[in-house]
């Protein structure tokens, strides 16, 4: 490969936690680090920190494998082309952040934005379990409901830069309210939130359970755990949100003609429990000539996908 010596820089920032990476060519971080967010310090505060950080991985490279560019994730709605984040809903403040103005004053490179669940996507798809596809949804399981979609090897932005918001698929007319302001909506149940909900409406109605703490404590690990023991509260849930997921991605594949779909972010973890119910609907709606070549599986890449799509990110917008 040419330039193969080359690296580049990557912040991924989340409401809660930071990570920073310097990453090679074909998506391996060579260097992390990892601290909290603390939004609420603002944002001249938080990218003097980020900057901080990126400046001692930077001094981490190897000779001869200086950085060759800078990307960045974020949490939420961004003009890529001016590079500003213009609002992240679980950063209060944050609106108009000129990012990557900041960050060129700090670092003499190409500085390029992109929101989170994109880079994630670029991530698995260009060195993780999403490797040599060219059509394909990237969905991140985690606080919320998230999602990157490839079309003809390129991330799709759609008109208004908002496409791949997967967790906002309507699957409930009367569901439970969402972040978002509407109703029913995937997030509300396949996302962590969604399923620590299901999981205390079913101790609020004292049906069989193997959990024995307080329903204000139950975590979505705690749930993949029971699972594992039999637990028919965790099963249910993961039953459900399979169902609710099965139903989306039923309409995603017959609409674009995907061959696949990966299943990232932190509450993955349940995707053994989610993937029955999910191939049961799938296999019942899917309008596809052999369903057996579509791609269904787990992210390879975890905390390190954001990271692992910098370069992607570089190649696809720099040229
Ligand atoms: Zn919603």
């Amino acid at each position: 490969m040419t330039n193969s010596k080359r690296t580049c820089l990557a912040a991924d920032v989340g409401g809660t936690n930071i990570k920073v990476g310097l990453v090679d060519e074909d998506g391996r971080v060579l260097a992390r680090q990892g601290f909290p967010t603390a939004s609420g310090r603002g944002p001249d505060m938080v990218m003097a920190d980020i900057i901080r950080h990126l400046k001692g991985l930077a001094a981490e490279a190897p000779k001869g494998r200086r950085p060759m560019g800078l990307a960045i994730g974020v949490p939420g709605w961004i003009n890529q082309a001016d590079g500003v984040l213009l609002k992240a809903p679980n950063m209060p403040g944050w609106v108009n952040v000129p990012v990557v103005e900041i960050m060129s004053r700090a670092f003499d490179l190409p500085v390029l934005l992109e929101n989170d669940s994109n880079l994630y996507a670029l991530g698995e798809w260009h060195g993780g379990a999403g490797r040599g596809l060219k059509h394909l949804l990237v969905i991140t399981l985690g606080t919320g409901v998230g999602g990157g979609l490839i079309i003809e090897g390129k991330l799709w932005y759609g008109a208004f830069a908002s496409a791949g918001e997967i967790g906002h698929q309507l699957v409930e007319l009367r569901g439970a309210p969402c972040g978002c302001g509407g109703r029913g909506c995937l997030e509300t149940i396949a996302s962590a939130t969604g399923m620590t909900r299901l999981g205390r409406e079913w101790l609020k109605k004292k049906k069989e359970t193997l959990y024995r703490g307080e329903p204000d404590r139950l975590t979505p690990e705690m749930m993949f755990d029971l699972a594992r023991r039999g637990d028919p509260m965790s099963l249910a849930v993961f039953r459900r949100a399979g169902e609710a997921l099965g139903m989306v991605l039923v309409g995603v594949f017959n609409l674009l003609g995907l061959e696949g779909v990966i299943i990232g972010g932190g509450v993955a973890g349940a995707f053994e429990f989610i993937r029955p119910r999910l191939l049961e609907i799938m296999n019942r709606g899917l309008v596809v000539a052999d369903p057996a070549r579509l791609k269904l599986v787990r992210g390879e890449l975890g905390e390190d996908a954001p990271l692992a799509g910098a370069p992607a990110l570089l190649r696809a917008l720099a040229g």
